[in-house]
């Protein structure tokens, strides 16, 4: 019997633009196409930003609502994450689309400098946050992009102020933040298990470490993140054909370690989401 690893996919994201890569999907149509395909190859769980005519990161609502309805409609079972990030966001508009209710959504729990900018996340706004999910019941994926924002999820989870068990995402490679070295992956997960003995977790490697760090993850029996969002490239000779080609690669991978691509039903299981059926 081999272990289940729930394959997320991180379809768009705030950055990379089809200057970078013409396989990055920015209209809302190109996304759930995109996430169809990537849903196909093996990822369970979609996460999704939207973007604007100009490809700059947006909040927009409705255009969340129409991505979020494709992707219910195309995927069966297939879980949604919506980002709260806020490269190019306003503060007060990042939860702005909570109220649509998707399953899950992003919440980092901290600050930090990424490549060009403060990624800012004061403490109230991350307690705003938190308490619109809770509020929505929605699950967070707490993103780690640098040690404190681990201790400060516990103390939150602690406080009442997300739901458990917590689901962790330990995010690595970005200049500035944490490099992606295997030995801090490591003394994450012992923390996290120390701290949060039922919580789950996933890591994210951006950029050429997407695919090393995916290999440690399958290793260590956590589950995996790959995507346009964080590498356009499938390797050094050339650039990812699309999410799907991503997906496919990890998918495949997963054997070499005992394990499978989760389905969305066990997806569901392990992070203990209802088991849903498909939105009509
Ligand atoms: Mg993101």
């Amino acid at each position: 019997m081999t272990q289940p690893c729930i394959i997320t996919i991180a379809v768009t994201g705030s950055v990379p633009k089809k200057e970078d890569n013409p396989a990055v999907p920015v209209t809302v149509s190109e996304q759930i196409e995109s996430t169809h395909e990537a849903f196909e190859a093996g990822a369970a769980l979609a996460h999704l930003h939207v973007r604007d005519d100009q490809q700059r990161p947006s909040s927009d609502p409705e255009k969340f609502a129409a991505l979020q309805e494709g992707v219910r409609k195309h995927c069966p079972g297939m879980i949604i994450q919506l980002s709260t990030g806020g490269r190019g966001r306003a503060p007060e508009e990042r939860g702005g689309m909570l109220y649509l209710r998707p399953e899950m959504a992003s919440l980092a729990t901290g600050s930090v400098n990424f490549p060009n900018i403060i990624y800012e996340n004061h403490p109230d706004l991350v307690h705003d946050l938190a308490q619109k999910m809770l509020d929505y019941d929605i699950k967070p994926e707490i993103e780690v992009f640098d040690l404190a924002m681990l201790y400060t999820a516990h103390q939150m989870a602690e406080a009442g102020m997300l739901r458990k068990p917590v689901h962790v995402q330990f995010v690595f490679g970005l200049k500035n933040a944490l490099p992606a070295r295997r030995e801090i992956l490591e003394f994450e997960v012992a923390q996290l298990n120390k701290l949060m003995p039922d919580a789950t977790w996933t890591a994210a490697g951006i950029g050429r470490s997407q695919l090393e760090m995916n290999r440690w993850t399958l290793e260590m029996g956590g589950h995996c993140r790959t995507g346009l969002e964080d590498n356009v490239r499938y390797d050094k000779s050339r650039l990812a054909a699309s999410n799907a080609e991503l997906v496919a690669r990890l998918a495949g991978l997963c054997a070499e370690y005992g394990r499978h691509p989760a389905t969305p039903e066990e997806a569901r299981q392990i992070l203990s989401l209802p088991a849903q059926t498909a939105v009509a």
